[in-house]
């Protein structure tokens, strides 16, 4: 209805939409969108934030999706409490050095100075292996795979950003300890690969899998791997998920032993993971798929896939067709709920259509199914495709169907198109001289590297841009390894590292960029 669409257009101009285009100013279009999304509701502890009914349901689909999965792998939940004795918390020497100056502390009770203070978990390997090395007391209590759904604390002093970077946030933390190296490091992977999969079939994100660096590795762990997203706005790197082998490193420091079944009389110690993936999820989501109408959301964990609205009422239309027409859409809704479909109608009548379109995509709910009379009389409806605004009639019989191939189709696009930016963005670079320019062109550089910790320093060091970071949002910051892809490129591995002042060889092509 051309009236309806011009009166849409008006109203997006209006306060309701988002006002900033994403590559205008990139942090305050986020703002805009997780705000007049009703994502997130700003709060007056710095670093925290409200997450409302609308993101909070994209991470109860995250839970479930992933809970299934890691229960399938024998995994089973628990919790710990949220509180952490400083003699627990300082075990492990590498582990709290890396986290001691994000630690939030209780140090007060009422009026009372505590006379020890106690922290709050940052993560909880020291929380929980004291109870490990209670339960193994032999190789049969082995293995142990448990996993808490909860929130942990870091008090980050880099600039928060909701869901992106909070000094709260909800996440999981899966513990595992093992009787041998092999089955514990089998693990990682797999988990490695569940996350993958919740970026992939679930938020329609590709990631590269890989390795942290030993910079950038858990600290107290012998190795982490990872998932790597790309932002294709601004070309930065964000880390989307982590799964740590620990190694014997927390099962020295806990006793985490019992007698070895091949070496009687001796004493083995387990091996170990830990693996987390946060509310950050969320905020990949926004800025990878948002656009400048707002949210746009994958179909599989948006809570409205299908908005249903009744269009093309007039002050002359008989209240007899308008009974009918509302009645036509809310059997539609009714059809695809039945069919298992997260539909809603939006019938209120104190609002125009075109107020309607505008609210829900800001919402970003992947289909608008319009319910207007000649459509009707078609026998159809017409879809309304969030991700690229195509238009589509939809026949009314067998529409369950349709609706779920359209929202499996559009899953898809909206992968491929991501993947498609990222791709021609995640480039094979060798020479140094066109690093930093590479990377102000939003690039992600597979690179030859020595591995070296001080390398990895002067890289950073190197590639940091005195000028501010640019309204678009592509950083100033330094590169850093995002991960060392598990699957290398094709390219012969040069000989030396990438930076001239090394010297050292080339170990691997690690990926570099700017990231969050
Ligand atoms: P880590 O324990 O540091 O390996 O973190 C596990 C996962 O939590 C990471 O992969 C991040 O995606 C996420 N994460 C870490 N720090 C934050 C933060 N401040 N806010 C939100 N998510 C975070």
């Amino acid at each position: 209805d051309k009236k309806e669409q011009a009166k849409a257009e008006d109203a997006s101009k209006t306060k309701l939409g988002v006002t900033t285009a994403k590559e205008d100013n990139y942090s305050a279009w986020y703002t805009e969108v997780i705000t007049k999304a009703e994502m997130i509701e700003y709060y007056d502890v710095s670093g925290c934030y409200v997450l409302r009914p609308w993101s909070y349901a994209i991470w109860e689909s995250i839970q479930s999706f992933f809970d299934s999965g890691i229960k399938k792998l024998g995994v089973k939940n628990c919790y710990f409490p949220m509180f952490v004795s400083n003699a627990a918390l300082e075990r492990e020497k590498a582990h709290i050095a890396d986290f001691a100056p994000e630690v939030a502390w209780v140090t007060r009770a009422g009026d009372s100075e505590m006379a020890e203070p106690i922290a709050i978990r940052p993560t909880s390997e020291t929380v929980m292996y004291p109870s490990f090395a209670k339960w193994i007391q032999s190789h049969r209590d082995l293995p142990i795979k448990i996993n808490q759904w909860c929130n942990v604390v870091r008090w980050e002093f880099k600039h928060p950003t909701p869901f992106l970077r909070t000094r709260e946030f909800l996440w999981q933390e899966g513990h595992t300890a093992y009787h041998l190296a092999a089955d514990a490091e089998k693990e990682v992977f797999a988990i490695l690969d569940l996350y993958a999969a919740v970026y992939t079939d679930l938020l329609a994100i590709p990631v590269v899998k890989g390795r942290k660096s030993e910079k950038e590795k858990f600290a107290g762990g012998d190795f982490t791997t990872t998932v790597e997203a790309y932002v294709p706005c601004n070309g930065r790197g964000i880390q989307g998920a982590t799964s740590h082998h620990l190694g014997q490193n927390f099962s020295k420091m806990f006793d985490i032993s019992y007698e070895d079944p091949e070496k009687p009389g001796q004493k083995a110690l387990a091996w170990q993971n830990s693996w987390g993936m946060s509310t950050r999820t969320i905020g990949a989501v926004v800025m990878i798929h948002g656009d400048n109408k707002g949210l746009v959301l994958p179909p599989r964990v948006a809570s409205i896939q299908v908005i249903v609205v009744a269009v093309g009422i007039t002050a002359n239309t008989k209240p007899e067709d308008k009974t009918a027409l509302l009645a036509k859409t809310e059997e539609i809704a009714a059809t695809l709920v039945a069919a298992g479909i997260r539909a809603e109608t939006d019938l209120r009548d104190n609002v125009s259509p075109g107020w309607k379109f505008n609210h829900w995509e800001l919402k970003g709910v992947p289909v608008r199914l319009e319910v207007g009379p000649k459509d009707i009389a078609k026998n159809q409806a017409l879809a309304v495709i969030r991700h690229s605004g195509e238009k589509r009639p939809l026949g009314l019989d067998g529409l369950s169907g349709t609706t779920e191939a359209l929202l499996n189709e559009i899953h898809n696009a909206m992968y491929e198109k991501v993947e498609k930016l990222r791709d021609s963005h995640k480039i094979v670079l060798t020479d140094w001289a066109k690093f930093v320019p590479a990377l102000d062109e939003k690039n992600v550089l597979l690179s030859p590297f020595c591995g070296e910790p001080a390398c990895e320093d002067q890289i950073k060091t190197d590639s940091t841009r005195t000028q501010p970071e640019d309204a678009a949002g592509v950083a100033a910051m330094g590169a850093k390894t995002l991960c060392i892809p598990l699957e290398q490129p094709k390219e012969p591995l040069p000989e030396k590292c990438i930076h001239p002042k090394c010297g050292k060889a080339a170990k691997f092509f690690a990926l570099f960029g700017r990231s969050y």
